[in-house]
């Protein structure tokens, strides 16, 4: 089976290296397509994305995608955007778990969040007006709407999940966000086994902090989906620990949430959980459930078992060592 791989750059090429690693330790019969994207792509060939790698994610419908850098002001589109927009990948799910073996203030979070990904403030559409305005629009139709809440009514009724929560801003956004949450309101009328119900976006950050327990599936537009998934990886540990996937009913490219971390690319300290954590859902999407459980456990262990873990969990461990540690446990 082939994956199409993407190394990204900042601390991409370290964590994705070591995924890889772990994942050759189980024995899966994957063949990997590695291609460069983003500035090194740009760099070499004068693209963000070369049409190889949209041939090849076409072709295998798989990918694993380290984190890519998004040079800011060059005139030119998110290499993440450009992906997720190339193959209309309309569902962006990011699941938030405590891991066993690391200390949180919270001990009970097991959510999901279905950011839609195509739409809202992301389509860029920016205008300058004069010297003292720029506007921006927001894109909120009825079609991309629909699909990412009953994706995520499907996944609760797939994954025996018991609630859906639509978060908006419909109190003041009341056309745009009002359409969302009136497709909500709909389609919930389809799922009577799962509850439902609608929180505006601000109360949902505090209620988050408060009571993340509250929480099950949470469905809503782009932007509050960018900001509230960094939020829930906050209650687990950190973007070090948020695995995502973008997918369509076709298509899926796993990637951590984390940025490329320029911070610390090249000291050997990232912490590749949030990358093997998506590599773990990808094995899930494809059927290899015992493997990802297996990874899942390993780290658990290495966790809770050991003080092996890397500087933004707290350790003084390298990458390498810690996935040294996971390959023992494998
Ligand atoms: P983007 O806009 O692409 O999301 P960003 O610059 O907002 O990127 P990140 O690159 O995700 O943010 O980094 C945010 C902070 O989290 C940085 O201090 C970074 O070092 C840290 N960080 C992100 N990912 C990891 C990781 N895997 N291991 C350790 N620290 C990380």
């Amino acid at each position: 089976m082939k994956i199409t791989l993407l190394k990204g750059d900042g601390i991409g090429p370290e964590i994705a290296d070591q995924v890889v690693r772990i994942l050759d330790t189980l024995n899966l019969p994957f063949e990997y397509e590695t291609y460069e994207i983003g500035q090194n792509a740009y760099d070499k060939y004068g693209v963000l994305i070369p049409d190889e790698v949209i041939e090849s994610i076409k072709k295998n419908k798989i990918c694993l995608k380290a984190p890519v850098t998004t040079p800011v002001g060059k005139g030119f589109r998110s290499v993440n955007v450009g992906l997720r927009l190339a193959f209309d990948l309309y569902a962006n799910i990011r699941p938030a778990k405590n891991t066993d073996g690391v200390k949180t203030r919270y001990d009970n979070v097991d959510l999901v969040v279905f950011r839609e990904n195509t739409e809202d403030l992301y389509i860029g559409e920016e205008e300058v007006i004069d010297d003292n305005t720029v506007e921006a629009i927001k894109r909120i139709t009825k079609t991309a709407s629909d699909r990412i809440i009953r994706s995520a009514f499907e996944y609760a009724r797939a994954n025996n999940r018991h609630k859906v929560t639509c978060v908006h801003k419909a109190n003041i956004l009341k056309k745009s966000d009002g359409l969302f949450l009136s497709e909500f309101n709909k389609i919930k009328e389809d799922y009577p086994d799962i509850e439902a119900n609608d929180l505006i976006v601000d109360n949902t950050c505090m209620q988050l902090v408060m009571k993340p327990e509250q929480f099950d599936i949470m469905v809503m537009p782009n932007l509050y989906g960018d900001i509230v998934s960094d939020l829930t990886s906050g209650l687990i540990g950190g973007l070090g620990l948020l695995p995502s996937v973008n997918k369509n009913d076709d298509v899926a490219i796993f990637e951590a949430v984390h940025g490329s971390a320029p911070d610390i690319a090249g000291k050997g300290i990232a912490n590749p959980t949030a990358l093997l954590y998506s590599a773990c859902m990808m094995l899930d999407h494809l059927n290899y459930k015992d493997e990802a459980a297996k990874i899942r456990n390993a780290v658990s262990d290495v966790l809770k078992n050991t003080d092996v873990r890397t500087p933004d969990l707290g350790g003084s461990s390298s990458t390498i060592e810690y996935v040294d540690e996971i390959i023992k446990r494998l």
